[in-house]
């Protein structure tokens, strides 16, 4: 089967053919439908990222069809509609027992990360890891929401946004954009800050009350005027690199959340005085757990979460992460194999 997968630092992927997996027990093998693009993607040929081993096949966010189940597998048939869940939790440990399974210590898997991502026409992954997805979904919509819609939920929980609060979201890429209109779904005002007018169209049309330009000279200035003068309850950091950091702290008000989603090469200085005086805080979010993919698939299939999504074949891998990288994929693009 084909797999687009990564070698080395610097060398963009390769679609190659490689043995089709099996299941063992426990395990479904799933004809991959769409496999989505993430940023992380970009992470890992730049070396921010290192996986636990080369080469792997790319590609977390993942829906298909079950095509084979293995031995002892029952809750699971061929022929269902699955979403994956990419770090698959063990369910045993103290994080997962305590709801918190997106910090499994003992993960029996992690698409991308440890094991053979969805780059591919198939991929085996354990029973457990499988979600339904609802009726009215496609599966190219509920692959984006396996990273950017569940990574959006766990985001805003994180940050304990409530009703009428104001958050800023800065960087209207996929997480950010799924963001927008979770903010929306718990009544908070949401404004997002890109720098590709695209975007900032796509983020109105999807919730956000307003938009500030990221290239303009003073983006801090411009989103505290958009608070009527007394900064953001939240900014979710999705870009995380200096000079964006900067702009999301000044923008911050008084007991204001700083999350960091997305990172870069950058280190990041502040001065803990300016925050203590405020009792501002500085919070990071990783991944999602089950049950916000859970939650994902639900507003989905209500009609309360969408993602634009644009469809590439497998072999346009490489010119597709190209394109996300020079910024200009609106929403999430898909690969279907
Ligand atoms: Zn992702
Ligand atoms: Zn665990």
């Amino acid at each position: 089967m084909r797999a687009v997968r990564f070698h080395s630092v610097g060398q963009p992927p390769v679609l190659e053919d490689v043995d089709p997996p099996r299941p063992g027990p426990g395990e479904v093998l799933l004809d991959v439908a769409a496999a989505g693009v993430c940023g992380t993607e970009l992470h890992f040929l730049d070396g921010l990222l290192a996986p636990a081993r080369t080469p792997i096949t790319l590609g977390h966010e993942v829906a298909g069809t079950v095509a084979e189940v293995g031995a002892g597998v029952v809750d699971v048939a061929v022929g269902d509609r699955v979403a994956v869940h990419y770090l698959h939790p063990c369910g045993r440990c103290h994080w997962c027992r305590a709801g918190d399974d997106h910090l499994c210590d003992a993960p029996l898997g992690f698409l991308a990360f440890v094991t053979d991502g969805g780059f591919a026409d198939q991929l085996v992954v354990p029973a457990s890891a499988t979600v339904p997805v609802p009726g009215s979904v496609s599966l190219p919509l509920a692959a984006t929401l396996c990273c950017s819609g569940s990574t959006a939920l766990h985001a805003v929980a994180t940050a304990g946004v409530s009703a009428g609060d104001t958050a800023v979201v800065y960087g209207a890429g996929g997480v950010g954009l799924a963001i927008v209109q979770v903010l929306r779904e718990r009544g908070a005002r949401a404004i997002a800050v890109a720098r590709n007018p695209e975007r900032l169209a796509l983020a109105r049309e999807l919730g956000a009350d307003a938009t500030v330009d990221g290239t303009s000279d003073d983006v801090a200035a411009a989103i505290r005027a958009a608070t009527g003068g007394t900064g953001a309850d939240a900014v979710f950091e999705l870009v995380g690199t200096r000079a964006t950091s900067s702009a999301a702290l000044a923008a911050l008000g008084k007991g204001g959340a700083l999350v960091y989603v997305g990172y870069s090469f950058d280190r990041i200085e502040f001065d803990p005085l300016s925050l203590v005086v405020p009792e501002q805080r500085i919070l990071t979010s990783v991944g999602n757990r089950r049950a916000e993919l859970v939650e994902a698939l639900d507003l989905a299939a209500r009609g309360r979460l969408r993602s634009v999504v644009t469809e590439h074949p497998l072999d346009d891998a490489v010119r597709v992460l190209d394109e996300l990288r020079a910024g200009r994929v609106l929403g999430r693009a898909v690969l279907v194999p």
